[in-house]
């Protein structure tokens, strides 16, 4: 019940797959059926449903996985996590490089600026691509009229909202918000409508 992305430049046919939680295989094949070559892996935050897949994705593509520092605890906290939450699947994924604010994400032609939100996690990040209209994912920070959970670790709800404040909603109303839960929506919507974003 989590989204994985696989985001593709057209020009070039490089890929990078953000947040794949589960389901390498089915990962893989829709990899395989775009015509895309992946560069890397990248994960918005570590909680295991989103990082579920990264080793086995890591082991067939032969790429490297990355993410911000903050979240490393979590990443090495991978079987503390399954514990947690009743379940078990994947391994804890191999972290090659991070990923810092500011840093630009190139995927072929494409670009993404980086943005760190942390709040629903101790080192979440959200990416920006421009376009018309640009589109941003955000993993756990905001969802179509929602937001992160705040009481796992390194949750703290003013700061996530703070930064959903500043960071997201400062973006184009048109920008289009794919989250790591549920369906897309918009800034503007989020915006005009979120009940969490309204209570301060
Ligand atoms: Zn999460
Ligand atoms: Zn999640």
């Amino acid at each position: 019940m989590e989204n994985a992305y696989i985001v593709g430049c057209e020009e070039t046919k490089q890929g990078v797959i953000f947040d794949p939680g589960d389901e390498a295989g089915r990962i893989a094949a829709e990899v395989e059926r775009l015509g895309l070559s992946i560069v890397e892996i990248i994960a918005t935050h570590a909680h295991i449903d989103h990082i579920g897949a990264v080793q086995a994705l890591k082991e067939k593509l032969k790429v490297p996985f990355r993410i911000h520092k903050n979240e490393e605890i979590l990443v090495k906290a991978y079987d503390q996590q399954c514990r947690m939450f009743g379940i078990q699947f994947g391994s804890e994924p191999g972290i090659d490089g991070f990923i810092n604010e500011g840093d630009e994400i190139s995927i072929g032609n494409l670009k993404a600026k980086v943005l760190l939100t942390p709040g629903h996690s101790p080192g979440g990040l959200c990416f920006m691509f421009e376009g018309n209209p640009g589109r941003v994912i955000v993993g756990d920070t905001l969802f179509l009229g929602s937001i992160g959970r705040t009481d796992l670790i390194g949750g703290d709800m003013k700061t996530l909202i703070g930064n959903i404040k500043s960071k997201i909603l400062t973006l184009p109303d048109d920008t289009e918000v794919y989250s790591g839960h549920g369906p897309a929506t918009t800034v503007g919507r989020e915006k005009r409508s979120n009940p969490f974003l309204h209570m301060s």
